[in-house]
């Protein structure tokens, strides 16, 4: 730290990303990338959005609302594109969040809101999930609080109903509640229905995963035109040109093949159920992922111990050292070939273990 780093910084503990080595070719199934490209007509439509590199992104993005509105049947007022969905949570805490107005979300779900938490001064409720890993809408009534949902919850990959948030947003009718859609379509319900009919929800998607676009830094926040428009007067005040015309472009040449996400989806879920047997079948306990990741842990080696001997055999998979999940790992679903190595490479060290 140089001695002149604001002392409002100073006790931060940044979000820590998966890794990213470069020291040899890994199967990367840390960071629930897509295994697929992007759709040919994403790569055509950044390609000609090139030559025109000179001119500022649209701060409105229109081009890109005018295919999302097509595609998703929300109009341009009920929606905000960012720089990934991260930046429409950073932007969810700006608005909505403060010292004095507090936010809750489970204790065990995507790393980044407690850390947006901290940024912003805001105090948080880490509610802890069920023993099973489950959230317990009953312990969302009445908070008084902005509330966030990872819906499927990360890393778990579980997922609650629809009607299960509901009850949570008719009992804080009084708090925003962001439903953090990023792994929504590999298997859940997504809320985005239901955004007319609360006033008070937020849901918020990626174009990271089910569309392949994780490096053009892609998400949107849809809502109540009120709620947008909040976020666009933080947005505003930080940083227009907060999606650059490269990833428009793109974005609305993946619009315009959605046949391929859906195809790409449905081979995720399809690998996910064929890799979740798999590892049951050699002693894994798997939770029921509706993700594009399983979440696994096995009785005769750590999670650690696994993470570190997969990587030694050029196989990257997500752990975390936290006390309550230690035994455990994120595998993200990568594509058939990737899951038959990882298997082949657990196989090996399971037999060294006995
Ligand atoms: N929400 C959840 C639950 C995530 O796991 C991630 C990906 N790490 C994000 C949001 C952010 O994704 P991105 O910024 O790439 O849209």
């Amino acid at each position: 730290m140089s001695r002149f780093f604001s002392p409002r910084h100073a006790a931060l503990e940044p979000y820590v990303p998966g890794e990213q080595p470069r020291d040899q070719v890994y199967i990367k199934l840390n960071t629930n990338e897509s295994p697929f490209p992007p759709s040919p007509k994403a790569l055509e439509k950044a390609g000609e959005a090139a030559g025109r590199l000179q001119l500022y992104s649209d701060p409105e993005c229109r081009a890109l609302k005018e295919k999302f509105t097509e595609v998703f049947g929300i109009g341009g007022d009920k929606v905000l594109f960012t720089n990934g969905s991260d930046e429409a949570l950073y932007f969810l805490f700006l608005a909505f969040c403060d010292e004095e107005h507090g936010a809750a979300f489970p204790a065990l779900s995507y790393g980044f809101y407690p850390v947006f938490a901290d940024f912003t001064h805001t105090p948080a409720l880490q509610i802890p999930l069920r023993e099973d890993f489950t959230v317990d809408p009953e312990d969302y009534k009445v908070l008084g609080r902005t509330i966030i949902l990872a819906n499927p919850n990360a890393p778990t990959g579980l997922a609650m109903t629809t009607a299960q948030i509901e009850t949570i947003l008719q009992a804080n009718p009084d708090s925003v509640v962001a439903v953090d859609e990023a792994y929504v379509d590999f298997g859940a319900e997504s809320c985005l229905p239901l955004i007319d009919k609360y006033d008070n929800l937020l849901v918020i998607q990626t174009f990271s995963k089910s569309r392949s676009m994780a490096g053009a830094r892609l998400g949107f926040a849809a809502g109540n035109p009120a709620l947008i428009q909040d976020l666009n007067t933080v947005k505003y005040s930080i940083n227009p040109y907060n999606v650059n015309s490269l990833t428009a472009a793109a974005a609305i040449g993946a619009l315009s093949d959605e046949a391929y996400t859906k195809e790409n989806c449905r081979t995720v879920a399809e690998t996910r159920a064929w890799t979740a047997g798999q590892l049951r079948s050699l002693g894994f306990t798997v939770t029921d992922s509706a993700a594009n990741f399983l979440f696994a842990r096995h009785p005769a080696v750590g999670g650690e111990e696994l993470y570190l001997k997969l990587k030694e055999k050029g196989v990257l998979i997500r752990h975390f050292s936290r006390e309550d999940i230690k035994d455990y790992n994120r595998i993200t679903v990568g594509s058939r070939e990737q899951m038959e190595i990882l298997l082949q490479r657990i196989r090996e060290i399971l037999e060294g273990t006995k």
